[in-house]
This record gives C-alpha cells, structure tokens and sequence, in this order.
C-alpha cells in the first residue's frame, strides 16, 4: 500500500520535471528530446495519477466496508449489549471496557457485517 504511493509520487514527481525538461528543450530547439520528454511526462502523469486514483478508490472502498461491519459487546454477568462500529484490533471475546449498568468486565460477543444500506 505504502509502497504503491511512494511508487506513484515519485512517478508524479518525475514526470513534473519531465515536463520542465521538454520546455527546456523547446526552448534551445532540441525538438526530438522534446517530443520524448513530454510524452514520457505525460505517460508518466497518466500512470500516477491513475494508480492513485484506483488507490483512493480502494480506500474509499475499505472504509465502507468498515462502516458496514458491527461488533457487538455484552456483559456476562447482566447480559447488557452495545452494537458499536468494528474497530481494528476487534476480535471475538476481546475484553472490552467496564460494562455501564453493573461494572463487570464486557467482552466482545461477535462481529457482523451489515447489508449496505438502500436508499429510499
Ligand atoms: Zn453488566
């Protein structure tokens, strides 16, 4: 993951000074470096910024799915539950903070994953 933003960053970053480099070009009339040079930037910006584009999306995707999925706590000992986001690091039979109605140690019972929600 963090490989694939370094990757894309530094792609971005080199396509940049691609561009500035074909200007450069351009400017002392060294047509063919020219041509190279931008159309390596542009490839080069294309690629980026797809890839990060495909990265953002995968991360919105992620994090949705998280929305999505519950965990549910309870007490042992009154049976009091609470459905909460899923957390990472939450696993079945975590202990969790204090139970609220008898102070008695809560544990994590399950995690679920909820049907996405229908609009309307
Ligand atoms: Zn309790």
């Amino acid at each position: 993951m963090y490989m694939t933003v370094i990757f894309s960053i530094a792609i971005m970053v080199y396509s940049i000074w691609l561009m500035f480099q074909a200007s450069e070009y351009y400017r002392t009339g060294d047509t063919g470096n020219f041509y190279f040079a931008l159309i390596a930037g542009i490839i080069g910006l294309f690629l980026a910024g797809s890839s990060i584009t495909r990265l953002r999306r995968s991360v919105s995707y992620v994090s949705s799915l998280m929305k999505q999925v519950s965990t549910v706590v309870v007490c042992d000992k009154c049976g009091f539950k609470v459905v909460r986001a899923f957390k990472v690091g939450d696993y079945v039979n975590k202990p969790e903070e204090k139970c609220k109605q008898c102070g008695e140690n809560m544990y994590v019972s399950s995690i679920y994953a909820e049907e996405p929600k229908k609009k309307g």
